[in-house]
């Protein structure tokens, strides 16, 4: 099932003099860039795959694998004291910056402030509701047609909380999600966490279970099998650079990255589907977004089954609210992932989250096991200044759509991304108004 029939790229496009032609070249193939070449293939467009790695080798491969049907409020730009003094220090778990970045962040940063604010975080969460709504329907529809819904793991995830005032604020909050977007919670006090979660210590003030949303178990493995279904559809993929990409009359055309050999790709429509390096494209097309990344790590641990009795360690996936990580169960072992580095997207790895994360991690679960991995995995979470994706017609670049800035979200937002663009592509009429995504709002 998760084996394609034959090699995911071929850097050869076959025998044939010109360039090989397609309806459709989708840049990127991360989540949301497979998820969108699926529904333009399943709507008979002729779609060519494009990536310079492997698909779902990006920042795909390696998130907390969450999707996340409770995040209707995308994460907001602290607007009170304490906490931007707190962030200021640079000493907490959930987020890190290095200080050579920030008059780089001075602008993005200004307009992300801006739409934290009450009034305007209203109508943004609004529209990001409309896409959150489907997103795990739009999962299991492309799960079951790629045969992979054992990749996919009900019983959503939970927070724990240390600290009973945050507990009662994050229950209030979710009390607001529930009536406004039909977002599901469990409130657990202090024992029934520990029922739910019996290998965590003991002795926190509670939890709170968001019981819809469906963990992936090996969110690289999905990316592969939404893959092998475009291709079983039609589609190709192929190696290429997506900086070659250049229009040649009506047609918009790239170059392969596999040498002399790869022949030019082109077709009359484009979709930069990039993620964190959307812009290495699109500002030579004139449109240069104030996008911004979040960095994120993880590191696997071989949990010590001593511990737990021969049982699994963790039900599902925990938050440790008060340090800003998660450990997530995956198929490979146990997945600790960090918040959010504000650094350079292509500066070195500097994961002292991990660092400051994994003492705590191992206060939380005493049976957290040993590091499985050599190094810690990176990747860059791609942000926009109104937390909302752009998705949509770029401007003044006929037969050109963006698909990039999903920011936590895009694991969870791939395939209801995938469904709106194609539909937009189609001239379908799109199952939401695609207005709050419009990339001319940049
Ligand atoms: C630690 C961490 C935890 C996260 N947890 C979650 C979670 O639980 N749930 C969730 O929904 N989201 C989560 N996210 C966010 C999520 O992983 C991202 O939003 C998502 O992976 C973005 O997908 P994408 O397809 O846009 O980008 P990517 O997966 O980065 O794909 C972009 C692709 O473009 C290719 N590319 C780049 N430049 C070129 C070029 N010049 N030529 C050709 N190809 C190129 C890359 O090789 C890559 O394959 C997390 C992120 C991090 C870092």
């Amino acid at each position: 099932m998760l084996e394609t029939q034959s090699s995911p790229f071929q850097t050869e496009a076959g025998p044939q003099d010109g360039p090989e032609e397609a309806d459709v070249i989708v840049l990127g193939g991360g989540i949301v860039g497979v998820s969108i070449a699926v529904h333009l293939q399943m709507r008979g467009r002729n779609t060519v795959l494009v990536d310079r790695q492997g698909p779902g080798e990006g920042t795909s491969f390696g998130n907390a694998g969450l999707i996340q049907r409770e995040a209707v409020f995308p994460h907001l730009f602290p607007r009170n004291l304490g906490d931007l003094l707190r962030y200021a220090t640079n000493r907490s778990t959930d987020a890190y910056y290095h200080p050579a970045m920030l008059p780089r962040l001075l602008r993005p940063f200004l307009g992300y402030w801006q739409n934290s604010e009450q009034g305007r975080y209203r109508t943004i969460a609004h529209a990001y509701a409309q896409l959150i709504a489907h997103c795990v329907d739009d999962h299991v529809a492309l799960a079951e047609a790629a045969g992979a819904m054992d990749l996919l793991r009900p019983g959503g995830w939970t927070q724990a909380h240390e600290d009973p005032k945050v507990l009662a604020a994050a229950l209030a909050e979710a009390e607001v999600m529930r009536r406004e977007y039909g977002v599901e919670h469990v409130a657990m006090d202090s024992a029934a966490l520990a029922r739910h979660e019996p290998h965590i210590r003991s002795g926190l003030a509670g939890g709170l279970h968001w019981t819809q949303p469906v963990g992936v178990i090996d969110p690289h493995a999905l990316t592969l099998a939404y893959t092998a279904l475009f291709e079983r559809l039609g589609g190709r993929v192929r190696f290429g650079n997506a900086r070659t990409l250049t229009r040649a009359g009506a047609a918009w055309r790239v170059t392969g990255a596999g040498g002399a050999i790869a022949a030019p790709i082109s077709a009359p429509e484009v979709v930069i589907a990039l993620g964190a390096f959307a812009p290495d494209v699109t500002k030579p097309l004139g449109y240069a977004p104030p996008l911004f990344v979040k960095r994120g790590y993880h590191m696997h641990y071989q949990p010590d089954v001593t511990k737990a009795g021969g049982n699994a360690l963790l039900t599902g996936p925990v938050l440790d609210v008060a340090n800003g990580y998660m450990l997530i169960p995956m198929r490979r072992g146990i997945r600790l992932t960090t918040g959010a580095e504000f650094a350079h997207r292509d500066a070195e790895p500097t994961p002292v989250q991990l660092a400051r994360a994994e003492p705590a991690a191992r206060r939380l679960l005493p049976g957290l096991g040993t590091r499985m991995d050599a190094e810690p995995w990176m990747g860059a979470r791609p942000c926009t200044p109104d937390m909302l994706p752009i998705i949509g017609a770029a401007p003044g670049q006929k037969g050109a759509w963006y698909a990039f800035g999903h920011a936590h979200q895009g694991l969870t937002l791939g395939p209801t991304t995938g469904r709106l663009l194609a539909a937009m592509m189609t001239g379908d009429t799109p199952f939401t108004d695609p207005t709050p995504y419009r990339p001319e709002r940049f």
